[in-house]
Order: C-alpha cells, then structure tokens, then sequence
C-alpha cells in the first residue's frame, strides 16, 4: 500500500509538475536546480554503477529526490524516470538556498559537508561506499571559506563557555551628553572580552556567536548584575540623575528569568529603577513584537527606562514606535555619516527628531566623531550624542574618575 500524498495534486501549478511514464525529469550532468517530492505516481532513479545502467531507487509518494545536487549546488549524479504517470512537487532552488541562508551556520556547512560526502561516495560506483570516501574530492573553495567560519565560531563558542567562569569579560562605560550644555546624562555598558590567548575580541564577533549559541542568557545575568552595581556606585555620587542603559539581545528575551534578574540586581544594589536603561534594537523588537511590547510594559511599569537601538537600520517603521513605551530613540551611526554632505540625510534626521520630540521622547546620537557632526545634530534639534569625540567606552574605575575631576 503506498503511503498518502502530503497535499492533492495541483494545488499550485508552479510548484506542481506532471511527467508521462518513462518520461525524464533530470538527467546525468544537468545541473541541480531542483528538488522534488512525489505527490501520486512512482519515479525511478537510475545510476551508472561499475560502467552498468542500474536502478538505485524507486520512489513512491511522499518520498523526496534530487536534493542532492541542489544542496551541494551540483550536477546530477543520477538520471530521474517517471515509472507511470506522476506529479511531483517541486522544490526551486530559491526557497531551498533561503532555508539554508537562515540556518544555523554549523548546520548548514554540516549539511553541506555531509552531502558532498555522500556524492563523493555515490558516484563512481556504489562499491566506493564501503571504502572510506575521497577527501581529495571535497576540496571546494565556497566549503573552505565557509569551514574557515565555522571553525571560528566554534573555537568562540568553546572559549566563551568558559570565560563567565574564569572572569574574562567586564563591562565598558561610554558617556551619553547632552548636546545644548555637554553635560553627562548616562552611560552606555559595553561588554568587553579579555581572551587568554587573542586579547580583546570584539563584540561584534563574539555576541552574535553568544546569541547563536544561547550563552549570551548566562553572560547577560552577569551584564545585568554588573550594570546595576556599576549603576548604583555611580549614583552615590551627588549631582543629578546618571542613567545606565544595557544591551538586551533577543534571546535573552526567552528567557524567563530576565525581569526577576533585572528586579533582584536593583534590590541587591539598592538602585532606583530609573537609573537604569535597557537598549534593544529596532530588530529585535520587530521580530518580536508581542513578546517584546508585554516585556518592555512590565520594565516601565517599574520605572525602568527604555531605549530603541541602531534606529534606522531595520524596518524603519515608526507605526509601531506608539505601542511601545519606548523613552529615547538613539540614532545609529550611519545616519552620521553623511549627515553633513547629504541634504537629504539631514532632512531625515530633522524628521525624525521632531517625531521624537512629538511623541516624548529623547533623541540620541551615535558614533559622533567630530565637532562638525555635535554642531549638526545640535543645530537640528537632536537632543544627546556618544561618541569617540567626547570619550571611548571606559572601565568604571576610570569613568567614577572622570566624575569625580568633572
Ligand atoms: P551598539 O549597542 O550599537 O554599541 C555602540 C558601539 O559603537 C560600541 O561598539 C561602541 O564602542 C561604538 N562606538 C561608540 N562611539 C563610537 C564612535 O564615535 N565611532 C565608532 N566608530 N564607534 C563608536 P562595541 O563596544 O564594539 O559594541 C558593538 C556591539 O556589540 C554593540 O553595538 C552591541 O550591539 C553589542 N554589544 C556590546 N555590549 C553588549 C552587551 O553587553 N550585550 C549585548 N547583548 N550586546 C552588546
Ligand atoms: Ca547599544
Ligand atoms: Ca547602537
């Protein structure tokens, strides 16, 4: 009895292809656009095995062919032969290659590894299976670049399991000021990384990594608890109200003890919940819309403030910036850029200034580098800036110094 098909036939003519018995769908040499599923019929996969035609397979419905010479982005090994009248469901390359996109990068080049594998092993003659394959073979300069990636990854992902325990990381302060007077309204915490053997590896290479992995819930329990100290020795010093703002990532999002970390972080340091700020990205808010919007309430219902981070880079949308009890907008430095050249950049960020404004919240620009860029932004009505032209991200040793002369 064959098993049913997974849809009725012809639901979608596009992805829907019919093919008369002994009719040839793909053939040795042709190169691997497709994949496909059988929906009714039988298809018949045919191979040269030591110099003889020989049936390798005979598929039914449900049953998946030709996948891997779309995976490997190869030519075909075997020809494929509708036994009777058939309809298959094809699988273009687009969608296969947009699935393998968005995997996880160990996976994808493991998928990749294995099926240049199985190919290596496959195509003189089924005999070769029995010996080990031809590595020889799986050299491929797309493979090489990838495995050079993900080995990389890998030997960060092992490192960074260790490094909570062994007290590589620390946070950074950058100062936030206000453009109309230069005083300082906050800092930004940002996680740095001593690796025993590399030195300092940077963020950007090591949270995504964090991120992929999930290591960044535990290393963000430890970011929290060290923000908030950080947090509240700055605050015994008198004068006004100095934020700290931490960088929330999305999968610390799932995890369900990130509000009783945040809430038992201000109690052990005895800080007021509005000397700190959670910064998190436009992106991630995007994807996570719900999720985030319920968080983010419960944090201001505390008192805790918000900032929106990398503004402009993602969706830009500000439809949903409403629904969100968001305090400031902090401007990514791209925007910069060409602030000063580009006419239209700086209508943009006029624009968005003044929305900002309307809606109540702060404007904050990053990455200012020169002066010319302070004047700009000041003279169009952004409200703060951080960047390498006031200060680079500082121990807190340092930054309670700065303070103290201030
Ligand atoms: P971000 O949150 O957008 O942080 C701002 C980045 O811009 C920081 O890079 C900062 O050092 C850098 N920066 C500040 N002023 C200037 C400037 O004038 N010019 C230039 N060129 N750069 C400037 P950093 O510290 O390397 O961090 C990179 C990214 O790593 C951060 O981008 C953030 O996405 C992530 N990250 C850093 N710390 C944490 C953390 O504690 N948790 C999480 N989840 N992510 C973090
Ligand atoms: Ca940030
Ligand atoms: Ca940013």
């Amino acid at each position: 009895m064959t098993a049913p098909a997974l849809h009725a036939p012809r639901v979608n003519r596009r992805f829907t292809r019919h093919i008369d018995a002994g009719e040839v769908l793909f053939d040795v040499g042709e190169r691997g656009h497709e994949a496909f599923i059988v929906a009714a019929g039988a298809v018949e996969i045919v191979g040269t095995v030591g110099g003889e035609r020989r049936r390798l397979a005979r598929l039914g419905p449900n049953e998946l062919f030709g996948e891997m010479a779309l995976m490997g982005d190869q030519t075909r090994t075997a020809q494929a032969i509708a036994c009777e009248p058939t309809t298959v469901y094809v699988i273009p390359h687009d969608t296969f290659s947009g699935c393998l996109h968005r995997a996880d990068p160990l996976l994808r080049h493991l998928l990749r590894l294995t099926i240049l594998r199985a190919r290596a092993a496959l195509r003189d003659d089924l005999a070769s299976q029995l010996i080990p394959p031809d590595y020889e073979t799986l050299q491929d300069d797309h493979l090489d670049a990838e495995r050079e990636v993900v080995l990389q990854r890998l030997l960060i992902e092992q490192d960074l399991a260790e490094a909570l325990e062994r007290d590589e990381f620390s946070l950074h302060y950058q100062p936030i000021l206000r453009l109309a007077d230069g005083d300082v309204t906050g800092f930004e915490a940002l996680l740095r990384w001593r690796h025993p053997a590399h030195g300092a590896v940077s963020p950007a290479v090591f949270v995504p990594v964090a991120e992929a992995s999930g290591q960044i819930v535990p290393m963000g329990h430890w970011i929290i608890d060290t923000a908030v100290a950080a947090a509240a020795r700055i605050a015994t010093r008198p004068g006004p109200t100095l934020t700290v703002a931490l960088n929330l990532s999305i999968r610390q999002f799932d995890d369900p003890q990130l509000f009783p970390t945040i809430e038992a972080a201000l109690a052990r340091h005895q800080l007021a919940p509005d000397r700190l700020k959670l910064e998190i990205t436009e992106s991630l808010v995007m994807s996570n819309f719900d999720a985030s919007r319920d968080l983010l309430r419960r944090c201001k219902d505390r008192g805790i403030g918000l900032s929106v981070d990398d503004f402009g880079t993602g969706y830009s949308s500000l439809s949903y910036l409403h629904q969100l009890p968001v305090d400031t907008l902090k401007l990514d430095r791209s925007f910069l850029s060409d602030v000063l050249t580009n006419p239209a950049s700086l209508k943009i960020v006029r624009a968005v200034a003044r929305l900002a404004a309307d809606l109540g919240m702060q404007t904050v620009a990053e990455g200012v580098e020169t002066t010319e860029q302070a004047e700009a932004l000041k003279a169009i009505g952004i409200d703060c800036a951080q960047g390498f032209l006031y200060a680079r991200p500082a121990p807190l040793d340092q930054v309670l110094e700065s303070l103290q002369s201030a």
